[in-house]
């Protein structure tokens, strides 16, 4: 038989850092091996300063660290002053095509700006955007993006460009040509001695996400802004997303996360983060629900179960107690023992165990308020020092799975069921 060895997660490549933020708001720190740092991008128009503020501090409440606002008008950077006075997160502004609004971006005391210098052509405008946030200690993110790395402008030199895609390899060539561009505007930043920078090499292509990351990570040193640009609606953009940037980030690779989907940005926030949970490099807040997928052995309706359940744990418990929903015996019990509170169904029943130990035996209709009151009392315990989160108290012993929850003897003798499977399909 072959024998498997668990890999260690590759170490994070430690960048330079860039600090984020002020005294109000506080600072993040992003590079430099400081937590990967979430961030997501309002929806709505800077210059409605109520609806600007709701927004952000809405992704912020919900877990954002930093936020990212348009400002593609006068009117978006005069808003920005008093937008800047009530959030409650780091803001960045994000400037195409007019380096005046990032002149005043930064002079409505913004936090970080967003630049492409592909879409500034003038160099000293581009020059005049450094100066200010060297002066101000503002660090700009540089970000290319495949859809806009295409010389627009010139048109012999976007010719060429684009005569590129259809003699060789596109997504090589790609590559090629965002890495040349991200070298040639980090040497107008080099150029004014500006190295308080974080980097993005967008596409909508995660193989490609994947590609360029790891080869800027190992040319450059700046923190790294990792994304999938106009990655979808959430279902689509969140397997986009997430399949590049865990691959990125498992193998130690990136600084700050952004999803972007064509929904509501909370669940970019939301889904950002659970990634990071699951890598291991964010401890989660409030309750981890394992769910079984069910199968033919199912005997209770689960998925309405487990619905209920996450909808009715989540707001109630605080700490991140792990709550497993199993569909039946086979692997009811494995999970139980790696969950702090687990139920596993039976013949429309449900047997609740908290820590290994089992404390109900109850009817379908019982278990929701059942494990909702287990779970309670068992974060109080934890509260209170009486109980350690991950802590098994006791072996758990499977029920007879032709006994109490199992298919029933009384099935078998009928002939309604055959034979008991052991092993899991799920
Ligand atoms: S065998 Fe696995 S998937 Fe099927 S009901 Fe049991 S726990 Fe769920």
């Amino acid at each position: 038989m072959r024998g498997y060895t668990l890999r260690p997660m590759t170490p994070r490549k430690i960048t330079r850092q860039v600090i984020v933020g002020d005294d109000r708001v506080g600072r993040i720190r992003i590079g430099g091996g400081a937590p990967v740092v979430v961030q997501t991008m309002n929806a709505g128009y800077t210059h409605d300063i109520d609806a600007c503020v709701a927004e952000i501090n809405r992704y912020a409440k919900a877990g954002a660290d930093l936020v990212r606002v348009a400002v593609p008008e006068r009117k978006d950077t005069e808003a920005l002053k008093e937008v800047m006075r009530q959030v409650t997160v780091p803001v960045v502004a994000d400037v195409h095509f007019h380096y005046q609004r990032a002149l005043e971006a930064v002079e409505a005391g913004v936090h970080k700006i967003r630049l492409n210098p592909g879409n500034i052509s003038d160099r000293d405008q581009v020059n005049k955007v450094i100066d200010a946030c060297k002066e101000r200690g503002i660090p700009i993110r540089i970000g290319v993006n495949e859809g806009s790395i295409i010389e627009r402008r010139d048109k012999a030199r976007r010719a060429e460009e684009l005569g590129k895609f259809f003699a060789g390899h596109k997504s090589g060539h790609l590559l090629a040509l965002m890495i040349a561009k991200l070298e040639e505007y980090l040497d107008i930043f080099a150029q004014r001695d500006f190295h308080d920078v974080c980097i993005s090499a967008k596409s909508m292509d995660s193989a490609l996400v994947i590609d360029i990351y790891t080869e800027i990570s190992q040319r450059f040193d700046y923190p790294l802004h990792l994304g999938v640009t106009h990655a979808g609606t959430r279902d689509s953009g969140c397997i986009r997303s997430i399949s590049a940037l865990s691959t990125l980030l498992a193998n130690g690779i990136g600084d700050t996360v952004r999803l972007s989907y064509a929904s509501d940005h909370i669940d970019e926030v939301k889904d950002a983060i659970e990634m990071l949970c699951c890598l291991g490099m964010r401890e989660r807040k409030g309750v981890e629900l394992i769910a079984c997928p069910t199968c033919g052995r199912i005997q209770v309706d689960l998925f309405t179960l487990v619905k209920e359940v996450e909808k009715v744990l989540m707001p109630e418990l605080e700490l991140p107690v792990k709550v497993a929903v199993m569909g039946c015996i086979v692997n009811g019990p494995g999970e139980a023992e790696g969950a702090d509170v687990a139920v596993f169904a039976g013949d429309r029943r449900g047997i609740i165990y908290v820590q290994g130990q089992k404390v109900a035996n109850v009817t379908e209709e019982e278990i929701l308020p059942r494990l909702l009151q287990e779970c309670k009392a068992f974060e109080a315990k934890v509260k209170s020092g009486q109980a350690r989160l991950g802590e098994k108290l006791v072996e758990i012993k499977p029920p007879d799975p032709i006994g109490e929850l199992g298919s029933g003897a009384a099935k078998i003798a009928a002939g309604q069921v055959s034979q008991v499977s052991v092993g899991h399909t799920g």
